[in-house]
């Protein structure tokens, strides 16, 4: 027998206009561009989406078309967020620090109609127009006094948003119909479109609202470093105003000093982004003596958090949320929020707790499976490829079949190319992407353990583990390390990973470098460092 309750479709302008009515006053900041702040209330921010959905349908845009993003964090940003997919359009978000040839790639393969554009970017696009379709209309976000230059033919977003006024009702829409594009800046082949529903969102954002009871409440302050070019700013672009929160955004403007020094006027509570980010703010913090007044959390993920990272914020009084996604998921997974007894935990086994992936989000079931596909116990030791699936993960990639038929198991789970252990409460630890592996004399040495280690030792500042070929067991691990000290001390970095690791397990050489590669996600690029070091010679190990 079915329930006999309404069936409302989900749409993503139901939160705007929910914001507007129930937290009209909560406010964007928006570290510009063009320079300075600027501040608008989702009540205004709701006035200019109708007008940018009127400017959009005026320039022929309509359901099902696909608009194009390329923008830093900002309130104009956000304004495309819900103006596009309100009106039954698709925002399609391009990570600007991804290659030439993969920005092409992808503008072309989505079949951008339009393209919106900060005004950092339009000495890009010059450069690669000829490479985008034809009749793709430039819209660059900013004003007529700050209008460049440009070989472009391109409209000025101000403008449109002055010629219309904000009396418009959002169209119905069915709530699988597609409202946002982001492809996985993929190391190798051509990048692949996660295509979001209305549905999927809306429910993304109900779990991120659920999930965050530190970070996501009303009248919180809180900073997205991650990016809205990516995976929805996981999640904070839709949760924020759900739930009434502050945002502060930070533009381009993304190194340890500009953060700090927005985080401290803004008085953000807590800031989410990418292990990469903390370093740099921890940097900061290291010189200042301080943290920035009323920073109380940071949520870290798109890589593996190191423990000594973790615990750095956590000296300083700042929760650390570990956290596990993909472009794929939308992109939450899970989240490292303790449960109130494991609040009570003596702080070592607190953190150990901390460095694990987190625990699944409502709505995201999760399964190991050995080589055979053969499900292992959640038993905190078993490891495995993790699956997922849930309303929130992709059932394919857009308009690539072969990459949709390789995505789910036959049962229908998405396959996530990441190698973990779930412990029997459900912590999360993710022991490598499958390819990050370093396979040894048969035996599997998981890179991010010996990353762990090393930056634990005070003289390695950043580092990653790689797989370089070896004659005899294959593959032997190779350090890659960023010195925090003038003069590193080698053996004592050696005899430290020894005290926690097998013999097999200890990297054949160490490598100082400046910096480490990253990728378009601002992650330590293994696959450059892998090519890199493919032919390093490594020494005679006894
Ligand atoms: P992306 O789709 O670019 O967000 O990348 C997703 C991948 O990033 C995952 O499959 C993991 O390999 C990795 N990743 C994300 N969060 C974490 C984390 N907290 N620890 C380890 N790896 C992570």
């Amino acid at each position: 027998m079915d329930g006999m309750m309404m069936h409302r479709p989900l749409r993503v302008a139901d939160i705007l206009t929910f914001a507007e009515e129930i937290h009209g006053q909560a406010e964007i900041v928006s570290s510009t561009v063009e320079g300075g702040l600027h501040r608008e209330s989702y009540f205004e921010m709701a006035a200019r989406c109708r007008r940018l959905a009127k400017a959009l349908l005026r320039l022929g845009i309509g359901l099902g078309d696909r608009v194009a993003t390329l923008a830093w964090n900002g309130y104009r940003h956000m304004e495309l967020y819900y103006g596009v997919p309100g009106i039954g359009a698709i925002c399609h978000t391009i990570n600007p620090r991804l290659s030439a040839e993969q920005m092409a790639y992808i503008v072309n393969h989505a079949g951008d109609r339009v393209m919106f554009l900060d005004l950092t970017f339009v000495p890009m696009v010059e450069k690669l127009a000829a490479e985008f379709p034809n009749d793709l209309t430039y819209v660059i976000l900013t004003d007529r006094v700050q209008m460049p230059a440009t070989t472009l033919d391109a409209l000025c977003y101000e403008d449109l948003l002055a010629a219309e006024d904000d009396a418009f009702d959002w169209p119905d829409v069915p709530e699988d119909t597609a409202c946002g594009l982001c492809y996985t800046s993929g190391t190798t082949g051509n990048p692949k479109g996660a295509l979001y529903s209305h549905r999927s969102m809306v429910l993304h954002a109900l779990l991120v609202g659920v999930s965050m009871q530190n970070s996501m409440t009303p009248g919180r302050r809180v900073l997205p470093v991650v990016p809205l070019f990516h995976a929805n700013a996981w999640g904070m672009a839709h949760a924020a105003p759900l739930v009434g929160a502050h945002l502060v955004m930070p533009g381009p403007h993304l190194d340890g000093a500009s953060l700090f020094d927005l985080m401290e006027a803004e008085r953000v509570f807590a800031a989410w982004g990418v292990p990469t980010v903390w370093l740099g703010l921890m940097a900061e913090i290291e010189q200042r003596g301080r943290p920035p007044e009323g920073f109380g959390e940071i949520v870290v993920g798109g890589s593996a958090a190191a423990p000594a990272l973790i615990r750095a914020f956590e000296y300083l009084g700042v929760n650390v949320c570990h956290a596990w996604g993909m472009t794929e998921m939308s992109p939450i997974g899970t989240l490292g929020n303790l449960a109130p007894e494991m609040q009570a935990l003596p702080f070592d086994e607190r953190m150990r707790l901390k460095s694990c992936q987190g625990r699944r989000a409502f709505g995201i079931d999760m399964k190991i499976v050995d080589e055979n596909g053969t499900r292992q116990p959640h038993d905190g030791a078993a490891t495995g490829e993790l699956f997922v699936r849930g309303n929130t993960v992709v059932s394919g990639y857009y308009d690539n079949a072969e990459a949709s038929a390789a995505a789910l198991d036959a049962d229908g789970w998405f396959g996530t190319g990441d190698v973990a252990a779930i412990s029997p409460e459900g912590f999360l630890t993710i022991t490598d992407r499958a390819k990050d592996l370093i396979k040894s004399g048969g035996e599997w040495i998981s890179s991010i353990d010996v990353e762990n280690m090393a930056m634990a030792h005070p003289h390695v500042a950043n580092c990653a583990v790689i797989a370089v070929p070896h004659p005899k067991w294959d593959e032997r691990p190779v350090l890659i390390a960023v010195p925090a000290v003038d003069q590193p001390d080698t053996d004592a970095v050696m005899a430290h990973l020894a005290e926690h690791l097998a013999t097999w397990q200890l990297p054949d050489d160490v490598v100082y470098v400046e910096e480490l590669p990253l990728t378009a996600t601002g992650k330590v690029s293994k696959l450059t460092l892998r090519r890199q070091y493919a032919d390093h010679e490594l020494p005679e190990v006894g």
